[in-house]
């Protein structure tokens, strides 16, 4: 996953907080939160990060949606397979 290098309104530097922010986050802290205690005060700054921890986990989401579905799918084909 690529993280935010900067952000995309204002320009700021934002990469080397992405990892903390993904992990704070992750562990359970609140975004708002991490924000404030990273110094992202501007909205366009926080948006970015929120924005793309949002996409990080849709494209997760969508990913183990997908494995599961092709295992559904696999199943299925060898089953009717054994029984034809
Ligand atoms: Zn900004």
């Amino acid at each position: 996953m690529l993280p935010p290098i900067r952000c995309f309104t204002c320009g700021a530097p934002l990469g080397h907080l992405w990892e903390e922010f993904k992990g704070r986050t992750s562990s359970g802290e609140s975004a708002e939160e991490v924000l404030s205690s990273l110094g992202v005060y501007r909205y366009c700054c926080r948006r970015t990060l929120l924005t793309t921890l949002t996409y990080v986990e849709e494209i997760a989401k969508y990913s183990i949606y997908k494995r599961y579905r092709e295992k559904v799918i696999r199943k299925y084909y060898l089953e009717h397979e054994e029984g034809a």
